[in-house]
């Protein structure tokens, strides 16, 4: 049996392409110099994954910033803006990317979007009715090329024609069929381009068949593959998906002449009743996604050598392999140094999931797997009690009723009460929370953490930032202020430090996009706050104005879809442990003077299941009642806010109103408002701050560029429910560009207030 992954992390295990990437952006080195970080990390991954015989071997799984932005450029889907900038290559793919300003023009990045149910981010390829689809791009090629050089037969990694087209946003009269016919030549010719380079096997990743067809997406899908294996070249082709189960095509896809199909048995409930009903057909490889990509714990060989062996019956020959890429889990234990080997010996990243991917290949290939030693060790890890349980918390969760789920008075007679209150203008401005983290200040966070300062100088360094935030916002006029966040490394793992149940590793960090990395904390046992967590800032932010400022904290299911959660219990079970955590904290800073809080669930629709059909009884019946169990015990005049972003909405628009916050602020610029329908055609009843520039790209807004936002937003949402705010937080951005941009933002709220008093 051999062995295969879907992906390996392209940031380097010590983030080394992250920091290249950021030196470039700021002209420090130049572009020679980043590929040839790029190239290190590319053949010390080769390396690793050649020296764990792991049998197929992917390439151009590596990324500059995203593989559908890779995709698009391969697939001559550059808009015309960009190729106008007149940049190199590299730099006209980094202007899609993160835009761009500067003397060669300026424009905005393409769209982002978190990639289906994870906290990695795609950009969304943009296509015009006079976008041309054809091979235009060399980066599989080159990458091929450099592995064989390297002494490695790879299998190059594509995003596939129908994913590609499906998730890209058509700009004008045309759709996703249009471009069939032309994205079908365009991959006939990639296939033949690696014939010819001496492939053996192209993989087509194709994700977007775990989530809902219609008829006429299975017919785009099959007539795209029906014409893209007419003529293979000699390459054999892998159709790999994963995050879940093809229930809608199985059977088109057992008929279309793949000759691996990759399905995931980690995430995909239905897949193993699917094969065992329709049987695999006799001339495909099955590559069983068996080694979860997506989170860190070992694999349990008992439970995975009981699927392959129910499928061993029904398919001629299979291939071991990952459930996702491993993009998604960080690269090695081998940097948790802190880390005692009583949890370490739970985990596997990336690099140990090679390691398992060889075990369990020796396991299956002994004639006694039950007797082999590795099976052996695996059955005792997993037989031992991993402590962590607080017989409290299971109690409070399971004595929870309806009532504490539901806040009074309603909605209406609250939104009365504040305004009385607050007094605020027509259309507040307001910051989403962190203000920009500069380098000194993540090195004074470092210092401390060593222990290199003490907690008094580190307290006082913290407060004269704040001093210095809070004097910065009413300098610039803005309504409701913010703390500014500087003590956070991150809006999760910061929470997961102040609460027990959960721990940390040092280097686990995993790509969220471009060059942005999360280090999600791990739920390892019963959650509860082990101390206050935000009060002694915010109160401290608080002593310093008149104006209100808005507590800040991160949600329960933000908490929970960010961390790598445990297995052995539900995530409802989770969250509502959360929940009841950060609920604390809520009354806590209500009864130490704070009037308005914000609870962040940027990451609410994240694990929300891909299928509609799952939708309501696997999540939403769990993710909504965790949020109002927060804030349910809060006064009336104390006004909740929330906070979301980079993902749809539209669709859950009446789930997010019966989030029951007072005011909800969202990203909303880079996917140009189209948030703004489904909140009036739904009467939106939460007052909203749609983000009116975006934070991700260093460009300035104009104050005219704003006020065309506003206009747009008063079209949809009533005057008095509208705040004006950027469309998340700024600690990525610099000092240089944010002043200036909130400047603008809060004179483009002053004149729209003049235009309508
Ligand atoms: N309050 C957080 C911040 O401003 C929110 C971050 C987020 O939405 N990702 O950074
Ligand atoms: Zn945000």
């Amino acid at each position: 049996m051999k062995t295969s992954i879907i992906g390996y992390p392209r940031i380097g295990s010590l983030r080394e392409l992250k920091f290249a990437s950021e030196k470039y952006f700021r002209n420090e080195i130049t572009a020679q110099e980043l590929e040839s970080t790029a190239k290190d990390i590319r053949l010390s991954n080769l390396k690793l994954q050649q020296s764990s015989g792991l049998d197929h071997i992917p390439s151009n799984d590596f990324s500059f910033y995203d593989g559908m932005l890779d995709t698009a450029v391969l697939l001559n889907a550059v808009p015309k803006r960009y190729r106008d900038l007149g940049l190199s290559e590299l730099d006209t793919y980094f202007a899609m990317a993160r835009g761009y300003q500067g003397e060669h023009g300026d424009v905005k990045a393409f769209a982002m979007k978190k990639w289906f149910n994870t906290n990695y981010h795609y950009m969304v390829p943009e296509i015009s009715d006079d976008t041309e689809i054809k091979l235009s791009g060399n980066k599989p090629f080159a990458l091929f090329a450099e592995a064989l050089e390297n002494g490695v037969k790879t299998r190059p990694v594509i995003i596939g024609a129908y994913t590609f087209l499906k998730l890209a946003k058509y700009t004008g009269k045309k759709t996703a069929a249009d471009f069939a016919k032309s994205a079908i030549y365009a991959y006939g010719n990639i296939l033949k381009k690696l014939s010819e380079l001496g492939a053996e096997w192209v993989q087509l990743d194709e994700p977007c068949l775990v989530t809902d067809m219609t008829d006429e997406d299975k017919s785009l899908f099959v007539q795209l593959y029906k014409d893209i294996l007419a003529n293979k070249y000699g390459v054999k082709v892998l159709l790999q998906t994963y995050f879940g189960d093809v229930r809608d095509c199985y059977n088109e896809i057992c008929s279309l002449d793949f000759d691996g199909v990759g399905l995931d048995f980690a995430e995909g409930k239905q897949i193993l009743e699917l094969v065992k009903a329709n049987g695999f057909p006799a001339d495909k490889i099955l590559f069983a996604g068996v080694v979860n990509g997506k989170n860190i714990w070992r694999n349990h060989y008992g439970n995975t050598l009981a699927v392959i062996s129910e499928l061993k019956k029904h398919c001629s020959e299979i291939v071991l392999n990952t459930s996702c890429s491993l993009l998604h889990v960080p690269c090695t234990l081998k940097n948790e140094i802190k880390l005692a080997d009583s949890y370490k010996k739970h985990f596997a990243y990336a690099e140990e999931k090679l390691t398992e991917l060889a075990e369990l290949k020796k396991i299956l290939s002994s004639d006694v797997p039950e007797k082999t030693s590795e099976y052996l060790s695996n059955c005792k890890l997993h037989s031992e009690v991993r402590g962590g349980a607080n017989a409290e918390v299971q109690k409070k969760v399971s004595e929870l009723s309806d009532g504490d789920f539901v806040r009074l008075p309603v909605f209406a007679e609250r939104e009365k009460i504040q305004k009385e209150r607050f007094k605020l203008p027509l259309f507040p401005t307001t910051t989403i929370g962190s203000f920009p983290q500069t380098a000194e200040i993540r090195a004074e966070r470092a210092a401390f953490r060593k222990g290199d300062i003490s907690a008094e100088d580190y307290e006082s360094y913290m407060k004269s930032k704040i001093a210095e935030c809070i004097e910065l916002q009413e300098k610039i006029g803005l309504d409701v202020l913010v703390h500014g966040e500087f003590e956070r490394n991150d809006m999760v793992e910061y929470f997961g430090e102040c609460l027990d149940g959960y721990i940390f590793t040092e280097k686990a960090w995993v790509q969220s996009y471009g060059t942005r990395c999360v280090k999600p904390p791990v739920v390892w046992g019963d959650i509860s706050r082990a101390k206050p967590m935000t009060v002694k800032w915010s109160t401290y932010a608080q002593s310093l104005t008149d104006k209100p400022v808005k507590g800040m904290l991160t949600g329960p299911v933000t908490i929970l879809n960010w961390s790598f959660p445990r297995e052995d219990i539900s995530l409802k079970e989770s969250a509502y442990q959360i929940a009841l955590a950060i609920r604390e904290e809520v009354l806590d800073l209500e009864a130490n003077g704070i009037s308005i809080i914000q609870v962040d669930e940027a990451a609410l629709r994240e694990k929300l299941p891909l299928r509609r059909s799952d939708w309501k009884n696997d999540y939403l019946d769990w993710a909504i009642p965790a949020f109002r169990l927060v804030h349910s015990g809060v006064k009336p005049e104390t006004q909740i806010h929330t906070h979301m972003c980079y993902s749809e909405f539209a669709d859950i628009i009446t789930d997010i109103d019966n989030m029951d916050a007072d005011v909800i602020t969202f990203e909303a610029s880079r996917s140009d408002l189209t948030i703004l329908d489904a909140l009036k055609e739904n009467n939106f009843r939460t007052e909203v701050g749609p983000g009116v520039y975006d934070i991700h790209s260093p460009r300035i807004p104009s104050k005219e560029e704003i006020k065309t936002a506003l206009r747009k937003m008063l079209d949809r949402i009533p005057a008095e429910k509208l705040w004006v705010n950027p469309d998340c937080g700024l600690k990525t951005r610099g000092n240089a560009e944010t002043v200036p941009s909130l400047e603008n933002l809060v004179n483009a709220a002053a004149d729209i207030r003049n235009e309508n008093c």
